[in-house]
């Protein structure tokens, strides 16, 4: 059984729904995980946001202008009268749930219910509307499988467990409709897998159900070999090892949440991305084998802190790196790049939440510098560290633009470079000119 997921544009009108329902119902049993419909999360996060800072009447307002746009929606989607009767009920209960949030105290726990609701009305109305159409669909919970764990894990026992016992009990349904993103936590409460999440949802659950394949099916084509939001003619990459997407996607290429890749890769299961309105092309298949040889794409994150710790004990001790990461693994920072000299140390984060006090900790060690607003151009493809004169061409790519941090050869199949923000289009342009064809 192959597990299709659609993103938020996908269903995000009356339009695209029944061309995802013409895309899923080809009589092939599936199972189909749906994101909230576009721009809904955001609204509910902005509803959140309001009840958080107890600005009560600007949420209530939001609150009533989605759900007459859902309203409108049903009345547009719909023909059967007991159809759209059971729509109703539904999209009533769950801005009922919403609207529950708006008195007494609000607390994290309430937002997790408010942005859970997205999915719950996206995949009941496209359940309903295969109803309608006289095919064999059954809606399955979420909260009824998908589960993470104290450390915020996927729970993929719990959720191999459930998500079978669930299929085996629904046996004769053609089509199985469920939400991304939403999941219960550890105090099985409902809790999600972060924005962006439901590629996540998609790609555990087919790990734990053995899929055939695993299908995104977005808006764009698949993985392009450059941001096409800021260079122009970018080409779509046919073919990508699960390592060399999973560097793409937490990279910086948007169009894959970067967690999705490890649950497909341990399971050995391929995964496709597609575009929903161009659905003949093959999109990009990422799977265990690495294929060609060479660069392959390229791709930014924003938003990243280089960090440098200079100290003369560095010299010639043991230890020092030692004591410098586990301040970040206290603040539970991940770091991403890292570069050594003799008497300094610099590594990139892109989470400053801690940065303060991990700054504080660092001066123990030596002199700490920051430099903020600096992007990470990761370069992606196989065997490219050991590519003859490759590095050569990297650097010449890059010119005079000035680079903070470099590194090369950590792995087979990345060169990332740090830059200051303000350099980002440039540099991807030149590797662009000078490195991809
Ligand atoms: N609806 C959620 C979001 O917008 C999850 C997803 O679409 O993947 O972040
Ligand atoms: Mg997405």
């Amino acid at each position: 059984m192959k597990v299709l997921k659609f993103g938020g544009t996908s269903v995000g009108s009356v339009e695209n729904m029944k061309t995802v329902m013409d895309i899923v119902t080809d009589g092939e049993k599936k199972l189909v995980v749906l994101s909230a419909m576009s721009g809904t999360t955001n609204t509910l996060v902005e509803i959140a946001d309001y009840l958080a800072k107890k600005n009560k009447d600007s949420a209530r307002f939001v609150i009533s202008k989605l759900e007459k746009q859902y309203y409108q929606t049903i009345r547009e989607m719909y023909h059967s009268e007991e159809i759209i009767e059971r729509a109703f009920m539904i999209v009533e209960d769950c801005f009922d749930t919403i609207k529950s949030f708006t008195s007494g105290e609000f607390t994290e726990n309430g937002e997790k219910n408010i942005l859970a609701q997205g999915e719950i009305i996206s995949s009941n109305l496209f359940n309903l509307l295969l109803i309608q159409e006289g095919y064999k669909s059954t809606l399955l919970s979420a909260l009824d499988f998908m589960k993470i764990d104290s450390d915020k894990s996927a729970d993929q026992f719990y959720i191999e467990k459930n998500v079978c016992k669930l299929l085996e009990e629904n046996p004769s349904a053609d089509y199985y409709i469920t939400q991304g993103f939403i999941c219960l936590n550890s105090d099985d409460e409902i809790d999600n897998l972060q924005r962006g999440g439901s590629d996540y949802t998609a790609s555990l659950i087919g790990a734990a159900i053995k899929a055939e394949e695993v299908q995104i099916w977005t808006d764009i084509d698949g993985f392009h070999n450059n941001d096409p939001r800021e260079v122009e003619n970018t080409k779509k990459v046919d073919s990508l090892s699960f390592d060399e997407a999973a560097e793409l996607a937490y990279f910086g290429a948007k169009i894959l949440h970067p967690q999705t890749v490890l649950p497909a890769k341990l399971a050995n299961i391929p995964v496709r991305l597609k575009n929903t309105m161009n659905r003949n092309d093959e999109g990009t298949i990422i799977r265990s084998q690495t294929g060609s040889q060479g660069l392959k794409a390229v791709a930014a994150k924003d938003g990243i802190t280089a960090v440098k710790i200079r100290s003369g004990r560095m010299l010639n001790a043991y230890g020092f790196l030692k004591n410098i990461f586990e301040i970040f693994e206290f603040f539970k920072t991940p770091i991403d790049m890292i570069t050594t000299s003799e008497v300094a140390v610099s590594v990139t984060i892109d989470d400053p939440k801690n940065l303060d006090a991990i700054v504080m900790e660092l001066k123990e060690y030596g002199d700490v510098e920051l430099d903020v607003d600096q992007t990470i151009i990761c370069i992606v493809g196989n065997m490219i560290s050991t590519s003859e004169g490759l590095a050569m061409k990297v650097f010449d790519a890059l010119g005079d633009i000035p680079v903070r941090m470099i590194s090369y050869g950590g792995s087979d199949h990345n060169i990332s470079v740090l830059v200051s923000t303000e350099d980002k289009k440039r540099t991807l342009q030149a590797i662009s000119n000078h490195l991809l064809d």
